[in-house]
């Protein structure tokens, strides 16, 4: 048996490769998350917002298990609690980067392969991949 000098490892992504939203990506350029994240609330909560003209960016939570105050932002705090328990919030007609941040929206951004994250958004292993590892970066999802 042989093994690999280090050196051979390819660097591109794999299907075991950790990935998660860089929010760095996010903050270069004239890239606005806040326009993004509004648009994966639920139906109900975009027309609130549309109505209520708020923007919701950081709150204070009340972490219902250890009853600590925490600062979270407002609009992933909604879709944490009412948005992603819905059963459209990742549904067939989701595309894999939406699905896929979605997931990691909800999940405290916690890396996941693209083997987990098909197992989850329910897709072929080796597409959620392809679209992740491709040239372009899609809304900020990178290997970490
Ligand atoms: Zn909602």
């Amino acid at each position: 048996m042989t093994t690999l000098p280090r050196t051979a490892r390819s660097l591109r992504p794999t299907l075991d490769t950790l990935f998660h939203i860089d929010y760095d990506w996010w903050s270069k350029g004239d890239r606005d998350l806040r326009v993004y994240l509004r648009s994966h609330l639920c139906a109900e909560h975009r027309a609130l917002m549309a109505e209520s003209g708020e923007n919701l960016d950081m709150i204070d939570w009340v972490d219902p298990r250890t009853a600590e105050v925490k600062r979270r932002d407002g609009l992933v705090q909604i879709m944490r609690t009412h948005c992603s328990q819905r059963p459209d919030y990742i549904a067939e007609h989701t595309s894999i980067v939406d699905a896929a941040f979605r997931v990691f929206l909800v999940n405290d951004n916690e890396p996941l392969t693209p083997r987990q994250l098909a197992d989850r958004i329910e897709r072929d292993p080796e597409t959620v991949l392809k679209t992740l590892a491709g040239k372009p970066v899609y809304q900020g999802l990178r290997p970490i």
